[in-house]
């Protein structure tokens, strides 16, 4: 199957616009509504019957900040310096992180916001304070990822970014795309939903000048005189990329997308010259929480041994049981904070005893490994802190009220969802790189397409792939602009 075209082979167009967005998800309907307020006339493909993608799945949660707060954040008395920001930002991704994307990221979030609720997505002045994925008391604003946790709250101060629509819960993500694709169409762009792009043209000096799409069982082809932006998500439905670069979470993992997230964003920009990064890199949801009060339990692997404080965002635990031996784990826990993970509700009890060394002998564990774990935790959290693994106090309390139970959380028992976060190597304005790092002219990424603000499950929050897809969605339409006005 060939992505390319080469503009020669095309007798004529099928018909022709200033800018072709490919995919109608939160980057798409970003990027389509910068540009028709640049004056382009903009062409939106969507492969399904109406636009949304996972952005429509999901709950919308954003991940916002910097400028000395977004404007919910300052109301709410909340402070939120771009140096911080930028600090917590840098810590979650490490060398995986792109700094010039991240100084983007952090100069232009909090506008961002405001410009979310200038669209018409409503956000309430409240903040949650507990501890969970997503806030369900219609609060807007919450902690979402391991800002409380060790080591980050030892490299910025903690502070809440997750923004997320008012009295939506996990529905939040309609609430977005219903506003955003209500915007676009009174905007003018031309949406042409059942096109599925099949192919980009790319004249003889490399440029992309439009696209193959199919639609009404032929294939047609559309002109884009300054350029196509690729929004067509990530590739955690693709059967064989995931079996090819994330192959033993794909063996696993629950697939958590629409069913568009096949990668042809991907495979089509690299097929122009593009780079693909970081594909090995998939967010994994190991959710030990809510109910909160399950992080005053404990983690052990194979050898019952501790490996990670439990006061961490669900994709960093998820990133370090995929780490653990046959990726393996299990929680140890008490009567006193034992309860069904809200999100997990197939977790299997593996042993329960009067005495730790029963669950030990029943769990088949090393002979005195789980014994000694918990008599060292519990040692420790008697004084009051976690010297192996730094768990916050907050969530420090000794484990000694029987009986006891052993859950089993091993990835292949559990199931846990995953996405993917590697995609096309991009400029902050979109532009796709080849590998040697020069632009594809013409060709632009957002969204899951490209790789993002978050690179590693690890350093991943709720929120950071809505809020890295919608605005840099954005940046793409105004770097086309801003290179169409200049052409
Ligand atoms: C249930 C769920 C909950 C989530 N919750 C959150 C959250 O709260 N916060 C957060 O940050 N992240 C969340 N995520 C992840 C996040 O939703 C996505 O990573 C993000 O929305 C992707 O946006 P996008 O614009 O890149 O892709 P999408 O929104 O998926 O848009 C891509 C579009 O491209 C279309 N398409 C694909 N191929 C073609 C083709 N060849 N031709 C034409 N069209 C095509 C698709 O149909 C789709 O409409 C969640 C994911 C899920 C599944």
């Amino acid at each position: 199957m060939s992505r390319i075209i080469r503009r020669g082979d095309v007798a004529a167009f099928d018909a022709s616009t200033d800018a072709i967005v490919c995919g109608l998800g939160g980057a798409g309907a970003c990027a389509a509504l910068e540009m028709r307020a640049a004056g382009l006339d903009v062409m939106a493909l969507e492969g399904a019957s109406a636009g949304g993608g996972s952005t429509r799945l999901s709950a919308c949660e954003m991940y916002l900040g910097g400028s000395g707060g977004t404007s919910l954040q300052r109301d709410l008395g909340i402070e939120d310096s771009p140096e911080n920001f930028r600090r917590y930002l840098m810590a979650c991704f490490g060398e995986f992180a792109d700094p010039a994307r991240v100084d983007a990221f952090v100069a232009g979030a909090a506008a961002h916001f405001d410009w979310m609720e200038s669209q018409g997505v409503p956000y309430r002045r409240s903040l949650f304070t507990g501890r969970d994925v997503v806030a369900l008391t219609g609060d807007s604003l919450q902690y979402t990822g391991n800002e409380r946790a060790w080591p980050f709250r030892d490299l910025a101060t903690p502070v809440p970014r997750g923004h997320l629509p008012a009295d939506a819960g996990h529905d939040g993500g309609k609430v977005l795309m219903d506003t955003l694709l209500q915007r676009v169409e009174e905007a003018g762009v031309e949406v042409r939903c059942d096109h599925r792009v099949t192919a980009l043209i790319q004249d003889d000096s490399g440029r992309v000048c439009g696209v193959q799409v199919k639609a009404d069982n032929r294939l047609h082809c559309l002109e884009a005189r300054h350029g196509v932006i690729l929004c067509l998500g990530g590739f955690i439905m693709n059967e064989r990329l995931t079996r090819q670069h994330i192959p033993d979470l794909a063996a696993v993992c629950t697939r958590h997308g629409n069913p568009g997230d096949r990668g042809d964003g991907i495979l089509l920009g690299v097929a122009a010259g593009g780079n693909a990064i970081h594909m090995g890199q998939a967010f994994v949801g190991v959710a030990h929480y809510p109910p909160a009060q399950l992080t005053y339990g404990i983690f052990v692997n194979a050898q019952g041994q501790r490996f990670v404080n439990e006061d961490v965002y669900l994709a960093r635990l998820g990133a370090a049981v995929s780490r653990q031996t046959d990726m393996r784990a299990w929680m140890f826990i008490d009567n006193r904070y034992f309860a069904r993970p809200d999100y997990h509700d197939t977790t299997v009890i593996v042993a329960v005893g009067e005495t730790v060394a029963e669950v030990e002998a029943e769990a088949g564990l090393p002979e005195g490994s789980l014994q000694q774990t918990v008599a060292t935790y519990n040692r420790h959290a008697r004084a009051g802190h976690d010297p192996l693994f730094h768990k916050a106090d907050t969530w420090l309390a000794p484990l000694e009220s029987p009986p006891y139970a052993l859950v089993d959380y091993s990835l292949a028992q559990l199931r846990p969802t995953c996405f993917t976060l590697g995609g096309l190597d991009t400029l902050p304005g979109g532009e796709v790189l080849s590998p040697d790092r020069e632009v594809i002219p013409g060709l632009f990424a957002a969204g899951r397409t490209a790789a993002g603000i978050p690179r590693t499950g690890e350093g991943y929050a709720s929120g950071m792939s809505v809020a890295d897809a919608t605005f840099f969605g954005r940046q793409a339409g105004l770097r086309l602009a801003a290179l169409a006005r200049s052409a």
